[in-house]
């Protein structure tokens, strides 16, 4: 008899968890309906502030209206240019295979990855190449145990270890945790080891692990290099993540990573609001019940000139940084900067459809037999450029095949400043056409680490983009945006208990 009352109780508690669960997650129960914000706005239409619309619908329903701001080109850092018959990516490229937010939306989406084309590498000192990847991996394998001992197998198990712990955020973000700082978020993947990566450079780092400095001149400051366009003196949590990025099995959109963007605002319902941003304000206004509300006014430039509205929820997906956006924040107390300390770098990406010069890599052999589509550089005084690669289209037609070396092909050089007229000269016999990009593409990861930008501006004001100075990546901004998505409801509904705890990783191992 006790059992059996016991039992029915327990179904019955878990019933009604189980209805209250649900009524949180996506009906939203009457009192928390008369209790949602109304209208969200979200600053920025690139991967972060996109995969913010999605995440915010997701969290506070369909009742609320989301705007989505947007001065330049949806996308933002993701962008693609046509050169000759083909688009090609001019920015962010490429997805590591465990990226589940990226993945998650081009499944939603109905995008399929773009095809895969193989591709070697090559790594130049700037006088020759010092390593040129085989058709047969077991004489890679040797060549580089030859050279390095076991540092590159270790270096893939050290890489592992700490993406082990990174995927944990996936799981907190599934049972809606958020965490009101970078370096909470960050610490709530790896504890005081990962903040520990953040404060010490990838050197000091790598160094302490045993790793040798030969290793790390030849074949980790050029990963450095190609992904973040500096040294090895970056910080150890973005250096993982460049490591991360010579995984294999990474992966791009078919058809350009920006489609992920366009494609999140309409799944999210939000509105595309084609104008800049250039103030936030705090109004405070009396309430029906005789309390206060505030709200932001934000004002705003378009095509028709400007207007403003007003929101109850705020988000800025673009960094506040020197010659980035600007923003002015007034009536807020403490004041909040237009831009944070600390400055982005700039990687120049330039597309040039032309014949490459074999004798610029110090080849001899002839360029129809040079099979590298990428070329790394070490950090030389020789290479003023970071990275050489041969691209494909963002789309592969069915019957592509890469054009040879002693072709006329779309080739993209980074470099931090701009190629001159004899650089170009140096590296191509002759070209068609230039096209070239100048980014604020990532932060300057100098140490010691400046102090990292709030989540949380103010109440209902939130900074996405903070997260880029632990690491920037697709990856980070979406990571990000689900964050503050959850921070956000969980702040809103006043939920503490979803916001900032401490061992995670022991309290859900008993839920799974
Ligand atoms: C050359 C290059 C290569 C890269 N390679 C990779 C890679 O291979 N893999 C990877 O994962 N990442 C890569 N990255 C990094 C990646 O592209 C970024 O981390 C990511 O795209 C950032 O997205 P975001 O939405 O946070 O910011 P952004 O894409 O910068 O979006 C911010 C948006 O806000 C808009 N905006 C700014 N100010 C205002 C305003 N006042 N009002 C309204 N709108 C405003 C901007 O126009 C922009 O569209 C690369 C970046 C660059 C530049």
């Amino acid at each position: 008899m006790g059992t059996m009352a016991l039992h029915t109780l327990s179904l019955r508690a878990l019933l009604v968890l189980g209805l209250w669960h649900t009524g949180r997650r996506s009906l939203a129960s009457a009192p928390e309906l008369q209790n949602q914000p109304k209208k969200i706005a979200v600053v920025g239409a690139g991967i972060g502030g996109t995969a913010a619309a999605y995440y915010l619908r997701q969290e506070f329903g369909t009742g609320v209206k989301i705007d989505v701001f947007e001065s330049g080109l949806v996308g933002g850092r993701l962008a693609s240019v046509k050169i000759k018959d083909y688009e090609y990516e001019m920015g962010g490229s490429v997805i590591h295979p465990l990226n589940l937010h990226m993945k998650h939306f081009v499944e939603i989406l109905g995008i399929p990855p773009r095809k895969d084309v193989p591709s070697k590498m090559a790594i130049f000192d700037g006088k020759e190449l010092m390593f040129e990847e085989s058709d047969w991996y077991i004489i890679n394998f040797i060549r580089m145990l030859w050279r390095y001992g076991f540092n590159l197998l270790r270096m893939q198990v050290w890489v592992e270890s700490i993406l082990d712990k990174f995927m944990r955020i996936y799981q907190y973000q599934q049972y809606g945790y958020s965490f009101s700082s970078v370096e909470r978020l960050v610490h709530a993947m790896g504890s005081d080891s990962f903040l520990t990566l953040m404060n010490q450079t990838l050197e000091e780092t790598m160094m302490g692990e045993g790793f040798s400095q030969v290793f790390l001149n030849d074949i980790v400051a050029p990963i450095t290099r190609v992904n973040y366009g500096q040294s090895v003196r970056i910080n150890a949590f973005v250096g993982a993540v460049a490591l991360a990025g010579a995984d294999s099995g990474l992966w791009a959109v078919d058809g350009g990573n920006k489609r992920v963007c366009s494609g999140l605002l309409y799944h999210s319902k939000s509105e595309l609001i084609p104008a800049r941003v250039t103030s936030i304000s705090i109004k405070v206004r009396p309430s029906k019940t005789g309390a206060t509300a505030s709200f932001y006014e934000v004002s705003y430039v378009g095509e028709s000139g400007s207007a403003h509205s007003l929101y109850d929820v705020v988000v800025i997906a673009t960094p506040l940084h020197q010659g980035m956006s600007d923003i002015t924040f007034s009536g807020f107390s403490p004041p909040i900067p237009s831009h944070f300390p600390g400055r982005y770098h700039q990687t120049v990406s330039t597309l040039v459809h032309g014949l490459l010069n074999m004798s610029y890599l110090g080849a001899t052999g002839p360029a129809s037999a040079f099979k590298v589509s990428e070329v790394l550089t070490t950090d030389s005084n020789g290479s003023f450029i970071s990275s050489l690669s041969s691209l494909d289209p963002v789309h592969i037609p069915e019957d592509y095949k890469r054009p040879p070396s002693n072709e006329t092909k779309v080739w993209k050089v980074f470099s931090s400043q701009p190629l001159s007229q004899e650089q170009l000269q140096n590296i191509f016999l002759s070209w068609d056409s230039v096209t070239e990009n100048r980014w604020l593409a990532y932060p300057e990861y100098r140490l010691p680490s400046r102090q990292i930008p709030p989540f949380i501006l103010h109440n209902h004001l939130y900074y996405l983009s903070a997260v880029e100075w632990a690491a920037s990546a697709m990856e980070m901004s979406a990571i990000s945006a689900r964050n503050v998505a959850l921070l956000a409801h969980n702040r809103w509904h006043e939920q503490d208990g979803k916001i900032d705890q401490e061992d995670l990783q022991t309290r859900l191992r008993g839920e799974l």
